[in-house]
C-alpha cells in the first residue's frame, strides 16, 4: 500500500496493531448509531483505545504513553481515519490536549489529568473556540479572576467536541484585560462541575455522536493548580498545540481519503456499462489516477512535516509545514471523496455506500482546527518573515551567478533571475 518503502519493521508492527484495533475493537453499529446521533458520546471507544495503548503515543511511557515520534502517529490516525472524523477526532484530543499538559504542565497535571487520559480514564475536549469567532483567538472574551486559591471563570465556548461527554476541558481565558491580546490570556484544565453548563448539543452534517456543543462558564471555580504553565503565557501553549492540532486533522483525511478511493477502485472494477468494466473509460481512470496522486502526495507530505517537528526544525519553519500539510490533505480528501462519489454515480449518493458520510464528514475538515483561509495566512506570513530574515525587508538586486564554480556565491543558490537576456537592464526593473 502506500509508501510502504518508508516503514521500520517497528512502523509496519505499529500500523498492524492499530489496523486490528480499527477491524476488531470498532463495531459497525457504533458508526452507524453515532451518524443516526443515537450515540452522545462513544466514550467505550475511547477506553479500548487506551486499552491497547494507543492513546497519545508521543508521550513519555511513565504518563502512559509510548515515547514514539510523530511519524508513528500519523501512520496510526491515518488507519484510524477511515472511521471518519468523529472518531478520528476523538483518538486525537489526547493527543492534542495532552501536549499542552506534557509540555507546560506541572507534573502534579501529568498525573492528574495526562495518565488518567491515556488510560482511558478521563474523557478530555477542548474549549477554543468561542461565539463570537474561532478564527480571531486571541479576541477570546471568556475571563478568569482570581479569587484566592481558584480562578473564576466565566463566558463560553462552542463547537466543542465532548461538550457532551468529556470529563475535564483545556479551555483558555483572559486573565489580563489590559494586557495586548496575545500577553493576557491563560491556559486552564476545567473539571466539569458546578458552573460548567451544556447550553446546546448542535445538529451537525457529519461528525455526529461526538457530543459536539456549546459550553457556558457560569462564575466556575478552577484551583490554581490547573492553570497550565505560566499566568497569561498561553500563546505559547497555543501555537505549540497547534501542530497536533492540524497534524492530526491532515493525518485523518488521508485516512478518509484513501477509505473512499478503495472503495470506488473497487467499484471502478466490478461496475459494467456499455458492456465494459467502467475503469476502461479514461473519464473513471483518470479520476482515480488523480486521486491516487493526490493521496500519495499528502501523505508525503505529512510524512515529511511529521519529520520537520521529530527532529526540532524551527518552530516558524514547522508551523508554515503544518499549515500547508493541513490544507492540502484536507482539501484532498474532499476532492478524492468527490471522484468516488462521481465513480460511484447514483448509488454513491445513497447510504448503500459510505461514501456520501465521508463527504459530509470531510467538508468539515476545511473549516476545523483553523480553517484553510487560516492556514493560507499563516504559511504566507511565515514564508515572508523567513524571506525578510534572509534578506531583510528590502529585497537585494539580482546578482549574476559566480564565473568560477565554487567561488563568489558562497552556498547561496544560483540567482536565476540573472539568466534572462537583458537582466542587466536595471533601469527597466522598476518597483515603484
Ligand atoms: C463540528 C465542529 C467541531 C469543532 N470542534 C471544535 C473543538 O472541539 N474545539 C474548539 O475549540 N473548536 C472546535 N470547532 C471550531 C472550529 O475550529 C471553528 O469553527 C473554526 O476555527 C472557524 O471559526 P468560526 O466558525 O468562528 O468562523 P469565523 O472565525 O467567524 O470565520 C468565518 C469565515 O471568515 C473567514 N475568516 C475569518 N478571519 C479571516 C481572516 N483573517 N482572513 C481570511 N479569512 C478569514 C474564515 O476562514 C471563515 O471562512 C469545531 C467546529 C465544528 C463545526
Amino acid at each position: 500500500m502506500h509508501h510502504d518503502h518508508l516503514l521500520t519493521p517497528e512502523l509496519r508492527a505499529l500500523r498492524d496493531e492499530v489496523r486490528a484495533f480499527v477491524r476488531e475493537d470498532v463495531p459497525r453499529q457504533l458508526l452507524l448509531d453515532m451518524d443516526a446521533d443515537k450515540v452522545r458520546y462513544p466514550r467505550e471507544y475511547v477506553e479500548k483505545a487506551a486499552a491497547r495503548n494507543l492513546l497519545g503515543l508521543r508521550f513519555p511511557k511513565e504518563y502512559g504513553g509510548r515515547g514514539l515520534g510523530w511519524t508513528s502517529e500519523i501512520l496510526a490516525i491515518e488507519e484510524i481515519g477511515v472511521l471518519g472524523t468523529s472518531l478520528g477526532c476523538l483518538y486525537s484530543l489526547p493527543s492534542i490536549i495532552g501536549e499542552a499538559i506534557c509540555r507546560f504542565g506541572t507534573e502534579d497535571q501529568k498525573q492528574r489529568y495526562l495518565r488518567p487520559t491515556l488510560e482511558g480514564r478521563l474523557m478530555t475536549a477542548e474549549a477554543l473556540t468561542e461565539p463570537r469567532g474561532g478564527s480571531d483567538f486571541f479576541g477570546t472574551t471568556t475571563t478568569a479572576g482570581r479569587e484566592g486559591d481558584v480562578f473564576v471563570l466565566d463566558g463560553q465556548k462552542r463547537f466543542v467536541v465532548g461538550a457532551e461527554g468529556a470529563d475535564y476541558f483545556l479551555v483558555y481565558a483572559r486573565t489580563d484585560p489590559d494586557a495586548p491580546p496575545h500577553k493576557g490570556i491563560s491556559a486552564f484544565l476545567v473539571d466539569r462541575g458546578p458552573g460548567v453548563e451544556v447550553a446546546h448539543v448542535y445538529g451537525l452534517m457529519g461528525t455526529r455522536g461526538g457530543g459536539t456543543g456549546r459550553l457556558v462558564f457560569r462564575g466556575a471555580r478552577v484551583p490554581a493548580e490547573n492553570l497550565v504553565g505560566r499566568l497569561n503565557g498561553a500563546a505559547e501553549i497555543f501555537y505549540r498545540m497547534m501542530v497536533p492540532e492540524r497534524l492530526t486533522s491532515a493525518a485523518g483525511a488521508v485516512g478518509m481519503a484513501r477509505a473512499a478511493l478503495e472503495v470506488a477502485t473497487r467499484y471502478a472494477m466490478r461496475r459494467k456499462a456499455f458492456g465494459r468494466p467502467i475503469k476502461d473509460f479514461q473519464a473513471v481512470s483518470f479520476k482515480l489516477a488523480d486521486s491516487l496522486t493526490l493521496v500519495d502526495a499528502a501523505h508525503s507530505l505529512l510524512w515529511s512535516t511529521a519529520v520537520a517537528d521529530d527532529t526540532g526544525a524551527d518552530p516558524s519553519y514547522v508551523r508554515r509545514l503544518v499549515s500547508e500539510t493541513k490544507k492540502f490533505c484536507t482539501e484532498t480528501a474532499w476532492t478524492v471523496v468527490n471522484h468516488a462519489m462521481q465513480v460511484l454515480g447514483g448509488i454513491g449518493y445513497t447510504n448503500v455506500y459510505p461514501v456520501e458520510r465521508l463527504l459530509r464528514d470531510t467538508r468539515l475538515i476545511m473549516i476545523w482546527t483553523g480553517t484553510n483561509e487560516i492556514m493560507d495566512l499563516i504559511i504566507q506570513h511565515e514564508w515572508f518573515k523567513e524571506k525578510e530574515r534572509e534578506w531583510g525587508e528590502a529585497p537585494p538586486a539580482a546578482r549574476r551567478a559566480a564565473a568560477t564554480p565554487g567561488q563568489g556565491a558562497g552556498a547561496s543558490a544560483r540567482d536565476v533571475e540573472m539568466d534572462a537576456e537583458n537582466a542587466d537592464l536595471v533601469e527597466e526593473k522598476v518597483y515603484e
